[in-house]
């Protein structure tokens, strides 16, 4: 048996005809695993999803009751026989209930690993290396000018600016899901104990979250607040805000924008921030190319981004690898800085 009679990509995503079922399908399909919640891997309207407790109620939130005909919850590390396939979920370290799908049949195991991270993140469960025949990566940062660095450094700059400009507000762009989260989460574990403030758009993630206990301190909403009481503090608002007339009820603001893309300079001036914060909840080319090394896998399919330089690194490793060319995978941080984040943004 072939990799490709286990799992074969199609326009629709990544579909497993042994199962009945696609991973992550960029169009509605009868059955349907999803990785995790953010809106072009976990679409409404599919049949039936299997995924993990958090995803499906991140989708509930998004799309209301009723996303999907049927649900159920699959646990990390947990397995669930379809047709004459195995699957099991394993944590992919990306956001809340991020998950990687191993797909197993005929001794042959792919792992279709969605969007990940292999650094530390105080919001979700780590990423967990699970041993393959065929790994599947996103290829979001896959360029080896992408060095995300240490998280904490870039909290530390956001403070000391904040230290700096005590009269000033300080407007933070964030993903309203995971990343958002998990800039409060790096503030609080940095010793900030101060009120932190939320554009609307980040109000019920952020209380989902609180829910599944991931410690995020006091938030408070910004539509309540004056002008003056917003001198010296924290907002965390969809990166499409940063633009938006919605800042002038800050003093004097500051945008700073938390995105991998920050490592590009002209990034930054195109979004007109003036304090780059370099955080991403992808692996950087350092975390793909060592997560694909551990992995063991013999074969590579890269989906997701700069799939070019990962397949051609991976064949000078003595690997095979192929891009899997779905078109309907985005970043997150670039579409919502564009205001095409969907209802959250
Ligand atoms: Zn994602
Ligand atoms: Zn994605």
């Amino acid at each position: 048996m072939r990799p490709e009679d286990i799992l074969a990509p199609t326009p629709a995503g990544v579909c497993c005809k042994l199962g009945a079922f696609h991973i992550d399908p960029t169009r509605t399909v009868e059955r349907a695993l999803i990785t995790h919640a953010h809106s072009d891997h976990a679409r409404a309207g599919h049949g039936a999803v299997l995924a993990t407790q958090e995803t499906l109620d991140l989708m509930r939130l998004r799309y209301g009751d009723n996303f999907a005909g049927t649900t159920q919850a699959i646990g990390y590390g947990e397995s669930v026989n379809l047709g004459g396939a195995r699957v099991t979920f394993h944590p992919a370290g990306h956001v809340l209930g991020s998950a990687q799908i191993a797909v197993e049949a005929n001794g042959l195991r792919i792992v279709a690993s969605g969007d990940y991270k292999n650094a530390p993140d105080p919001t979700c469960a780590p990423f967990e290396l699970v041993p393959s025949d065929v790994f599947i990566t996103e290829a979001t940062f896959a360029l080896p000018v992408f060095r995300h660095g240490d998280a904490t450094m870039e909290i530390g700059k956001l403070l000391a600016s904040v230290a700096l400009f005590p009269e000033r507000a300080h407007l933070v762009g964030a993903y309203s899901l995971g990343k958002a989260q998990r800039l409060i989460a790096l503030l609080r574990q940095a010793g900030y104990r101060a009120p932190i403030y939320l554009h609307g758009a980040m109000v019920s993630i952020c209380r989902y979250y609180l829910s599944r206990g991931v410690v995020l301190g006091e938030l408070r909403t910004v539509s309540g607040a004056d002008k003056a009481e917003l001198a010296g503090t924290i907002t965390i608002c969809p990166p499409s805000a940063l633009s938006d007339l919605w800042t002038r009820r800050f003093p004097d603001p500051v945008t700073a924008f938390a995105s991998g893309w920050m490592r590009i300079r002209a990034r930054a001036r195109q979004y007109g921030v003036s304090l780059p914060l370099v955080v991403s909840d992808h692996a950087d080319w350092s975390g793909l190319t060592t997560t694909i090394t551990a992995t063991g896998a013999g074969e590579i399919w890269v989906t997701h981004g700069q799939e070019d330089a990962l397949v051609h690194w991976s064949e000078t490793r003595g690997l095979k690898a192929r891009p899997l060319d779905i078109v309907g995978y985005g970043d997150e941080d670039d579409a919502e800085a564009a205001g095409e984040g969907g209802s959250s943004a």
